[in-house]
């Protein structure tokens, strides 16, 4: 038994939305992940299967590896057809909100969808979501949007015609926002859903090898060069910080998603806690946190950073050059370590 999480009026409001509308929109975030995808992928091939005409937008494109999943070639990337991507919302009538808490992690989309005149619905499981769209299904608690996704459509009465396609972009999502099942995965109810999806036919460990032993020869030298010549570890805080310049990227040849997962690699040696990725984009810096334990990278992340997202994964965007972004973290690292150290102390939050 699966126990009911979104209330019984949200499941209701949604299927309504649902059955009254005739062009519905699925939107994501920025640079999208295993889940944004998995989850859009997921609701997708539901709505397709109900007879909904429906479009998938993503800000822009997501990782190459990706790319195996039924119909992830009809994702219309915004940065690339922008007009057609507007029309499309413009003309939506419901518009899904999904692996997002705030409007402005769709980028340029963000006044396109705020303006629109479809019924929107966040389905989500950042913290603090704002409160932009008519239906909020907000569960910070649960480890992927694509788990809410799979709750959904059950609660909808729809679990029977759930299909394969659809179990396996949901999979997809549960698989990612877990790192595989080895974070935020200790809910049991986890298992119940992965049991669910493999009776639908969805083969988890082919899943798992397609998602995680697909990458490039370049990929791993990268990752080699990185480990021994670009990892600074500041044993005193817990913390490592790896940087990736845009020139390094062009040595080894790099792709959208080639880095995906660097971030997670410090983690795994004793002692460190706090792991900070910075990748140099063209117009950016693109600031990646991953913790263990209690230690807030999200509020590392909001508080300097302008970003946000969960306790152990969050995300923001470094200031100036990628020098001057490592200098400024070596200078607030100290007195924010020692918080969590006073307030872990004192058994209170940051
Ligand atoms: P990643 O490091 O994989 O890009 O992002 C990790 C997590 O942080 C994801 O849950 C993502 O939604 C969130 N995140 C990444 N970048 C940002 C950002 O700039 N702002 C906010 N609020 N969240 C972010
Ligand atoms: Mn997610």
């Amino acid at each position: 038994m699966i126990s009911k999480i979104i209330l019984e009026d949200l499941i209701s409001q949604t299927k309504k939305a649902i059955d009254k509308s005739t062009s519905i929109v699925i939107v994501s975030h920025v640079n999208p992940d295993g889940d944004a995808i998995g989850s859009s992928l997921g609701l997708y091939h539901f709505l397709f299967s109900q007879g909904k005409e429906t479009r998938i937008i993503m800000p822009n494109s997501f990782p190459n590896f990706l790319n195996f999943l039924p119909d992830s070639s009809d994702i219309l990337i915004y940065d690339d057809y922008q007009d057609e991507a507007i029309d499309l919302i413009e003309s939506a009538d419901l518009v899904f909100c999904l692996d997002f808490n705030q409007l402005k992690r769709v980028g340029a989309m963000e006044d396109v969808i705020k303006n629109c005149k479809a019924t929107k619905i966040l389905v989500d499981h950042h913290p603090f979501p704002d409160t932009f769209a008519n239906i909020t299904i907000s569960h910070p608690e649960i480890a992927s949007t694509s788990e809410l996704i799979f709750r959904m459509i059950c609660r909808m009465g729809y679990f029977t015609e759930m299909n394969i396609h659809s179990a396996e972009c949901i999979c997809t999502g549960i698989m990612t926002d877990t790192g595989a099942f080895s974070y935020n995965s200790n809910s049991p109810e986890i298992y119940t859903i992965i049991s669910e999806l493999i009776k639908k036919g969805v083969d988890k460990d082919a899943l798992h090898r397609k998602l995680y032993n697909n990458y490039s020869a370049q990929r791993m030298q990268l990752m080699g060069y990185l480990l021994s010549q670009k990892m600074k570890i500041y044993a005193e805080y817990g913390t490592a910080i790896m940087v990736l310049s845009l020139a390094e990227q062009e040595t080894y040849h790099h792709k959208k998603g080639d880095s995906e997962g660097f971030v997670n690699l410090p983690l795994s040696i004793h002692g460190i806690t706090f792991s900070i990725f910075l990748k140099e984009e063209t117009d950016t810096i693109k600031m990646s946190f991953r913790s263990q334990g209690n230690f807030p990278s999200n509020t590392f992340a909001n508080r300097y950073f302008n970003g946000g997202g969960h306790l152990n994964a969050s995300g923001g965007e470094g200031l100036g050059t990628i020098e001057e972004t490592v200098t400024y973290i070596e200078s607030i690292l100290p007195a924010f370590y020692q918080e969590w150290v006073d307030n872990n102390n004192n058994n209170k939050e940051i």
